[in-house]
């Protein structure tokens, strides 16, 4: 059996968006990936699915696995043939035996690659706003483990007076539990005891925690707040521009676990959404989306699209159904003929660009009004023929709008909403323990299925507060008793995520506020 490939790659310290490209390209060629417990979970979704996935960390010293251990793990696998991603937090070369396990692949004859990360002391530093250098300040910086090894191997001592001595920048990991002891280390040799220093715990993760103080006190700051690893410690004068620098904090949704409740595929798009915005998504979607309708009178209507004067697509939902049914029965865009087509909105409109169809129309409001408006536009609309493939259950405004002109108007239903079968147990865990901060309902079928789900798992949906898409999502929440806080002045899921926004932002003054009062 040919001889497979060891990638040995950084994952960067959490925030899955500090990746490299480089690293994604070769999960991506994974057959196998064997990663660390400080990797992000949803970086191994780039992995295809088909990957063997084996977690092997060194958890403290305890249950985890020894370096020989791992190290055997990867040269098996890649004999195999396996092309084994080796994920490690951070960077692999900094405090990631990145040595080790090289040269045993090297000296097993398993060739390999390998791809930087971004380690933990960039990361902390830049989402605690503080430059690691500074020509004013910081001329160098040095990573240093705070960690004295415990196996009785005889690697050099740190030496702390050099360290002291050097003006620069400090980054000390794995150090939490022995920070007192580098601390004192550097003070004895000369280092101010005023010096500033930030603790950095999960850097980049939604709920980093930072820490701030001084050589002189911020071992016992950290002990007093319990302040638990991973962290980095950054030491020397940078940490002051800190004051002026921190950015993560301010975002809006930092650190809210916010419930998506979207359809499956609908739920990417928001779950980045919230990442981006600070927030944590837990994705638990209310709504399944299922074909429907009539084969026979689907596929007919299908089958002479070219014969309406108008297709209206009230959704991306139905340009995917519509083309889900026509790709089946053999059909392609130029079923379409010279039909005019109208999308409701930019993201419909992209979907049916996606399909080779440029839509003739798009409203620049999704009302009955503007919809008729935009269409009269380009030509009378009395005695047209309009489709309007689109949900079994819908509002009936457009196709009366387009009646009371004159046009013929023929409904095609495509799919249903369902309720799903099944509820990720993660999820709805935190439904029922109330470790949320908002649920968002970007449909009415949501809000009534949230409701039901409540009722049915005993959950008080008064403990949440409930952030919908619209008036028409609202009248439905509020309908079955839901508590509404939050409403989207523009009716799409990021309006409704600004929405949110400003309903959290007097908390997260006041969270930054104490934050600063603490330093
Ligand atoms: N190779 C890794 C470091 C592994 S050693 C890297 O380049 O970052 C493990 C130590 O890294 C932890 O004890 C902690 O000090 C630091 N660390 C890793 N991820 C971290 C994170 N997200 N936030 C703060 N510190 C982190």
């Amino acid at each position: 059996m040919e001889t497979g490939f060891v990638y040995l790659v950084g994952s960067g310290p959490g925030d899955p968006g500090l990746l490299t490209l480089r690293a994604r390209e070769v999960l991506e060629g994974a057959t196998a990936v064997v990663y660390d417990n400080l990797v992000h979970p949803q970086i191994l979704d780039w992995a295809p699915a088909s990957a063997e996935r084996v977690r092997m960390g060194k958890v403290g010293h305890l249950h985890g696995f020894s370096q020989d251990e791992i190290t055997q793990a990867l040269i098996d696998r890649a004999k195999q043939g396996s092309v084994v991603v080796r994920l490690k937090g951070g960077d692999p070369s900094v405090f990631g035996r990145l040595g080790e396990e090289a040269v045993a692949l090297a000296r097993a004859g398993i060739p390999f690659e390998i791809v930087p990360g971004v380690t933990a002391a960039s990361g902390a530093a830049a989402y605690a706003g503080i430059p690691l250098t500074h020509r004013d300040y910081a001329p160098s910086v040095t990573l240093v483990t705070g960690h004295r090894r415990t196996d009785g191997g005889d690697g050099p001592e740190i030496d702390w007076k050099a360290l002291a001595r050097a003006s620069g920048t400090l980054a000390i990991y794995m150090g939490v539990k022995h920070l007192g002891e580098a601390a004192a280390q550097l003070m004895a040799a000369g280092r101010a005891p005023d010096t500033p220093v930030a603790l950095v715990r999960r850097a980049t993760w939604p709920d980093q925690e930072v820490l701030t103080g001084t050589l002189g006190d911020i071992a016992e700051r950290a002990r007093k707040q319990n302040f638990r690893p991973p962290a980095v410690a950054i030491v020397g004068e940078v940490v002051e521009l800190r004051k002026e620098l921190a950015w993560f904090e301010r975002k809006t949704l930092r650190g809210k676990k916010i419930l998506i409740t979207r359809a499956l595929h609908q739920a990417a798009q928001a779950n980045r959404s919230v990442q981006s915005r600070g927030g944590i998504p837990v994705a638990l979607p209310l709504i399944e989306l299922q074909p429907c309708g009539h084969k026979s009178g689907v596929e007919s209507a299908l089958r002479r699209v070219f014969a309406f004067d108008w297709v209206v697509f009230s959704s991306v939902n139905a340009v995917r159904f519509t083309f889900e049914k026509m790709d089946e029965m053999g059909l392609d865009a130029r079923t379409f003929g010279a039909a005019r087509v109208c999308a409701v909105g930019p993201k419909t409109a992209a979907e049916l660009a996606a399909r080779g169809i440029r839509a003739d129309v798009v409203p620049d409001e999704y009302v009955a009004e503007a919809l008729v408006g935009a269409l009269t536009a380009v030509a009378e609309l009395r005695g047209t023929s309009v489709l309007i493939p689109r949900a079994k259950v819908a509002r009936e405004v457009v196709p009366r709008a387009l009646e009371n002109r004159g046009a013929r108007v023929e409904v095609l239903p495509l799919y249903e909403n369902v309720r799903p079968a099944a509820y990720p147990e993660e999820a709805l865990h935190a439904l029922v323990a109330g470790k949320l901060d908002l649920v968002t309902l970007a449909s009415s079928s949501a809000a009534k299925n949230y409701a039901t789900l409540c009722a049915e798992r005993g959950i008080d949906p008064q403990a949440v507060p409930c952030a919908v898409i619209g008036p028409a999502t609202r009248t439905t929440a509020e309908g079955h008793g839901l508590p509404v806080a939050v409403e989207a002045l523009e009716y799409t899921m990021e309006g409704l995520l600004d929405a949110a926004e400003t309903y959290f932002k007097g908390d997260q003054a006041k969270a930054f506020s104490r934050q600063d009062e603490q330093d």
